[in-house]
């Protein structure tokens, strides 16, 4: 038997869910390919995102900075609690639930707009043609007008610490902890590592992160890269720059790592040591051989600035093409093919991605950092305000870091946002609007910001990029 769809998506990770959802809604006949199976061996949607990613990372940060709140931070206050307890179990099944609530949020949609789930392992073949194998080995071939990839990636593995999920855990693996580990190892100091670092620190356990790299968050603005690091030291996470891991072995329980610095080879013990050193895309056993869709060396697939792979109607978006592995890029770019391939003329802004860390305080950015800035010769200006001079940050005893704005020299419109501070992916998201709208430092310094709210600090280093902040000391003097 062979179906027809007017687009078939493999993939119902944000990007893929996304896609089919607004193919849909612009009447578009669609159906989405999901291979993944929850612990029950049921057909579950939403892809990394969701089950074990933005969603359930989230859920753990919340959970465990109240925890923290209610043990260390609230005394200032004047709020003194005593024997405050963890219930990691409890904690666990909480995200687990939020996780759940979410798949079935997702199939509720499909169901609404018209979207047919197919359960199994899609692959591309020649001739517009996706094959389906069911969990049971059933094949069956679909035909698609268009066909859209959006197969995500999984977590990247190293030789020296192969995961064993027991001792030596991948990113899934460290959202399943059922008690706190006592020492902690995390290879590698990105996004990833940081997160679930900040986890289990903040529950107590001792956190030791190992860095190849000397330079941390390098993709970050310099200045928010520093503060950051010193902020999350502070809080007792012990980053170790220029440590790369050359192996690591279970010895009577526990995991020795050993690595090299400058300084020579290292030995530590922990009881856990999570694996955070990146993502791969997923992008093996998708395409048969005469698909006409290419990839490079790393397997991500190669597509346009339209996520058009070589082949004529099918595209590819998310992780498993080029750009910031970001929940949010992918599903945008599921938005932009599913209304190309309904003829309308959509395209995105890929200069306007914004990107957090969801450390507390959280590290969130757009646009260009001052390095690059620098590297490619564009004159900028810069303006900087600290929340230490924040009322509202005071207020909420929650005022380490700052926000700091970059803007063209000559035309003042703004290139860059960068921020660790409190609410700092919801902060950097005005500039997202900003940019979009093409504003200028001065059309923010001009705008009326609500007293007192985290926002001012936006305001008030937009003010400084003109030189004229009211509440800080301004660098530079301007009328
Ligand atoms: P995925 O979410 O990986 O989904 C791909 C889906 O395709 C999967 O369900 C997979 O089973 C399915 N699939 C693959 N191949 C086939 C096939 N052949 N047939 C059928 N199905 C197939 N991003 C953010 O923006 N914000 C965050 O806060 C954030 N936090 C994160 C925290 C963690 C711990 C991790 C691991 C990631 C986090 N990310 C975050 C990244 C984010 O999860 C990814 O960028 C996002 O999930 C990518 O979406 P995608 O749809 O491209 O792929
Ligand atoms: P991200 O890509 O943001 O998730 O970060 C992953 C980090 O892991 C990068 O900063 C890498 O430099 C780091 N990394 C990769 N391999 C190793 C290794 N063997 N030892 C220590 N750090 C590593």
């Amino acid at each position: 038997m062979s179906d027809k769809y007017d687009v078939v998506i493999i993939g119902s990770g944000p990007a893929g869910y996304v896609a089919a959802i607004r193919a849909a809604q612009l009447g578009l006949k669609a159906a989405c390919i999901e291979k993944w199976l929850d612990s029950d061996g049921n057909s579950r949607l939403g892809g990394t995102c969701l089950n074990v990613g933005c969603i359930p990372s989230k859920a753990l940060l919340d959970s465990s900075y109240k925890y923290y709140e209610a043990a260390a931070k609230l005394d200032v206050h004047g709020i003194k609690i005593k024997g405050a307890e963890l219930d990691v179990p409890a904690m666990i099944a909480r995200k687990k639930k939020i996780v759940d609530q979410f798949a079935g949020g997702i199939a509720t949609l499909f169901k609404a707009n018209g979207v047919t789930p197919l359960v199994g392992t899609g692959k591309v073949l020649a001739g517009h043609k996706v094959e389906l194998t069911g969990h049971a080995g059933e094949v069956s071939i679909i035909d698609a007008d268009h066909i859209i990839i959006a197969s995500g990636s999984v977590p990247m593995e190293i030789p020296p610490a192969p995961i064993d999920n027991e001792l030596i855990l991948d990113s899934a693996g460290a959202l399943e902890l059922q008690e706190v580990p006592g020492r902690l190892g995390v290879i590698g100091a990105g996004v990833i590592g940081l997160e679930l670092g900040s986890v289990w620190n903040r529950c107590g356990s001792e956190v030791v992160m190992l860095e190849a790299l000397e330079e941390f968050l390098p993709m970050m603005d310099v200045l928010i890269a520093k503060e950051s690091k010193k902020i999350l030291t502070k809080q007792g996470l012990e980053i170790r720059m220029g440590a790369r891991v050359t192996h690591a072995e279970i010895k009577k329980g526990k995991v020795e790592v050993s690595f090299s610095t400058a300084d020579g080879e290292h030995t530590e013990v922990f009881d856990k040591l999570i694996v955070a050193v990146g993502r791969r895309p997923l992008s093996e056993n998708l395409l048969a051989p005469d698909s006409g869709v290419t990839m490079d060396e790393r397997g991500f697939i190669f597509v346009n600035d339209y996520c058009e792979t070589e082949a004529p109607r099918i595209y590819a978006v998310g992780d498993v093409v080029r750009g910031p592995m970001l929940a949010h890029k992918g599903s945008e770019e599921g938005v932009m093919v599913a209304e190309r391939i309904a003829g309308k003329h959509a395209q995105l802004n890929y200069d306007t991605i914004p990107s957090v860390i969801y450390t507390h305080p959280e590290i969130a950015a757009v646009g260009k950092t001052e390095q690059q800035l620098k590297a490619e010769g564009v004159a900028y200006k810069s303006g900087m305000f600290p929340f230490a001079a924040s009322g509202r940050a005071l207020a909420a005893n929650d005022a380490e870091g700052m926000v700091k704005m970059l803007a063209d020299a000559e035309s003042d419109r703004i290139l860059g946002c960068h921020i660790v501070g409190p609410s700092a992916a919801d902060l950097v998201q005005q500039i997202v609007i900003a940019m979009e709208f093409g504003a200028s430092a001065e059309d923010i310094g001009l705008t009326v910001f609500g007293h007192p709210t985290l926002s001012e600090a936006v305001h008030e280093a937009a003010l400084a990029v003109g030189g004229h902040a009211i509440h800080v000391a301004n660098r530079r003097k301007r009328k």
